[in-house]
């Protein structure tokens, strides 16, 4: 109970006291309202603080596997000029994972501040039983992709609008069907509304976006992965690709198309909803880092590999994750030059990457893993310049968000704010709430089962992060 008086704290200082009760014996009443409602906490806090001052934007891009073995190079080279200002400018350093690195658990870690066995985003695939929609079912439920009705706890975009800060995000993992937001959604099935090549469903496009109308306004960016041609993939590959080249029959350049078309989509819709809404907070999520990783990891380092490639396959593949870094790092100087001055930048990752030697692999087609090294840079007004940040890990970014958004950190949560990072006397001080448990409604999809799942499931089996 003596550490609920001391998260309350910050509930008795700023509020009014319309009963005339003392602090001490209104938080009382505050905690069992909240254990009640389930809401009341957050609405009570919110309600009591005093007007927040103003507080920068803040766009948090999210790159899926990025690593700084392969980024400092490339800096060094000049080939990453918008990555090496964010570093340069800003702070930077490595974003510790944990284990298992699997992309939706520790996405969900990263815009929640704890650990999968709470936010309840444990994997890439759920079945239905265990949402526990279906408890009466005897027999499992078919395995689909994991949906936002795992998680269990707020999300960053949650506890902002709450708030009262508009928001946008796009395309981060676990977010259809879209939930509501103060702002906008673009949900993680929005790419694969028209994916085509696996033959999965052409335009299910059932909340695909929150509110439901923003998906026509969009649908114009969505990029095909059939509409990627030799002349699009010769920035990233050499020579003339044809099907029977692609290695140990699995269609790796197949794989590059959808998920250039992936970040080409959620590149033009960003910089379109970027421009059109200027939300106080925009997350946006590229996997591509990752993916190339996965497949062509071989390429650039054959000799780490452990067996033998063919040299005209690593004349034509050696340079695809390098190249995807390029063509990274010049979709994140799209988003710069459309943020104004009142604006932090965050670039994260939910780990690096390793070789995976051939003897080790699940799938013979598959050459880099996960290591537990990301990246975080952090940028804009208040952040300190050329600061290397050490001992930051997946959990912090959720409440360094939230303490320059002038909110409270919740106790709930696992990570520290990276007060390190900040301008002294530039970022409102640290304050302190128990939990926020407001969860946004979850549209009630019929068994959130889609056209698309089979197309989906095949894709993350084809990467090795699915069995079965
Ligand atoms: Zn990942």
């Amino acid at each position: 109970m003596a550490e609920s008086f001391t998260a309350l704290g910050i509930v008795r200082s700023g509020s009014a006291n319309p009963t005339g009760r003392t602090g001490a014996s209104r938080a009382i009443v505050v905690v069992v309202l909240a254990a009640l409602a389930g809401v009341g906490l957050l609405l009570a806090t919110f309600q009591s603080q005093p007007p927040r001052p103003p507080t920068p934007k803040i766009v948090m891009i999210g790159i899926d596997g990025g690593d700084w073995r392969i980024i400092k190079p490339l800096i060094g080279k000049g080939k990453l000029p918008n990555l090496a200002r964010l570093a340069n400018e800003g702070t930077s350093g490595t974003l510790t994972s944990y284990q298992p690195t699997m992309s939706p658990q520790i996405w969900n870690t990263i815009v929640t501040g704890k650990h999968f066995l709470k936010h309840g985003v444990d994997w890439f695939a759920v079945r239905l039983d265990d949402l526990g929609q279906k408890a009466e079912l005897e027999t499992k439920t078919p395995l689909m992709p994991i949906t936002s009705a795992a998680r269990k706890v707020p999300a960053l975009w949650d506890i902002l609008s709450q708030a009262g800060d508009t928001v946008g995000v796009i395309g981060f993992w676990a977010t259809w069907p879209a939930t509501k937001v103060n702002g906008f959604m673009v949900s993680d099935r929005f790419s694969y509304s028209r994916y085509n090549k696996l033959g999965g469903a052409d335009q299910y496009l059932e909340h695909q976006t929150y509110p439901a109308e923003l998906v026509e306004e969009i649908r114009e960016f969505v990029v095909s992965p059939d509409s990627i041609t030799e002349a699009d993939r010769a920035r990233f590959m050499s020579g003339q690709v044809e099907a029977d080249d692609w290695r140990v029959n699995h269609d790796i350049v197949g794989e590059f198309d959808i998920t250039y078309a992936q970040s080409e989509t959620y590149r033009r819709t960003g910089l379109h909803l970027l421009a059109e809404r200027q939300p106080d907070f925009l997350a946006v999520y590229f996997q591509g880092a990752d993916v190339t990783s996965h497949y062509f990891w071989e390429f650039m380092r054959p000799e780490q590999s452990g067996h033998d490639i063919p040299e005209e396959q690593v004349q034509q593949f050696s340079k695809v994750i390098e190249n995807f870094y390029v063509y990274q790092d010049e979709v994140i100087g799209d988003f710069l030059e459309q943020i104004d001055d009142d604006t932090i930048v965050f670039v994260v990752s939910d780990h690096g990457f390793r070789d995976l030697p051939f003897t080790e692999r699940g799938q013979p087609h598959i050459s880099g893993w996960h290591r537990l090294d990301g990246i975080v840079s952090i940028w804009g007004k208040g952040i300190r310049s050329g600061i290397t940040l050490s001992d930051v890990d997946v959990y912090d970014i959720t409440p360094t968000i939230l303490a320059l958004s002038c909110l409270p950190v919740a106790q709930d949560m696992q990570g520290r704010v990276i007060e390190e990072a900040f301008i002294d006397g530039q970022v409102c001080p640290t304050t302190y709430i128990e939990s926020y448990t407001e969860l946004p409604a979850v549209p009630n999809v019929d068994d959130l089962q889609t056209p698309m799942d089979d197309a989906m499931l095949e894709r993350l089996r084809s990467i090795g992060y699915i069995g079965e």
